[in-house]
């Protein structure tokens, strides 16, 4: 029982010069969560403060620096979590927490061997649905990026386009010479 007074008195909204209402903002959209947010940021107990929120399922209000929303995140069980200056993270291996990592300068060997792979199924992709147009000189490229020789298909479609832009080279050359 004095547990929960300790962290609720040493809150950082608690403070007699923070309108309790502002941690209720109408809205829960970045604007109007922006003045509760910066709060939180300098608030000592914010992981006891949203411990407790997710604890007794509070549906309103700004929590431990978090929206309704966000919080639910964590009821979901996703691996979101809160690093330890109380940022927000979603679990390595995501492309959200390999766009995070990069936004604070961090490297994170799970999140770029995540993101390597996820290029590379892309990539993947890419190669597909052109093999399946008969293979292109963009594709070639592809395969080149990927550090593998290049298909039969993509290799005659190469052959065609430089064939083509050669012909066309040639029509206007002798185009030219006409004038
Ligand atoms: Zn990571
Ligand atoms: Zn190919």
């Amino acid at each position: 029982m004095s547990l929960t007074l300790d962290w609720r008195v040493l809150a950082a909204c608690a403070a007699p010069t923070v309108n309790p209402e502002v941690m209720y903002p109408g809205s829960m959209t970045g604007p109007h969560t922006a003045e509760a947010r910066k709060i939180c940021r300098t608030c000592p107990v914010k992981a006891d403060c949203l411990t407790h929120a997710l604890e007794t399922d509070q549906r309103e209000g700004i929590w431990g620096g978090l929206t309704p929303k966000e919080r639910g995140r964590f009821r979901a069980g996703d691996g979101t979590h809160l690093d330890p200056d109380g940022r927000l993270r979603k679990p390595c291996g995501t492309d959200r927490a390999f766009r995070v990592h990069k936004t604070y300068g961090e490297t994170c060997n799970v999140c770029q061997e995540a993101h390597d792979a996820r290029v590379l199924a892309q990539r993947r992709r890419l190669l597909e649905e052109a093999h399946a147009a008969g293979g292109s000189t963009a594709a070639a490229a592809v395969h080149r990026r990927i550090g593998e020789p290049v298909c039969d298909l993509c290799l005659a479609a190469q052959a065609r386009d430089s064939a083509n832009r050669r012909a066309r080279r040639n029509s206007v050359k002798a185009e030219r010479a006409l004038t």
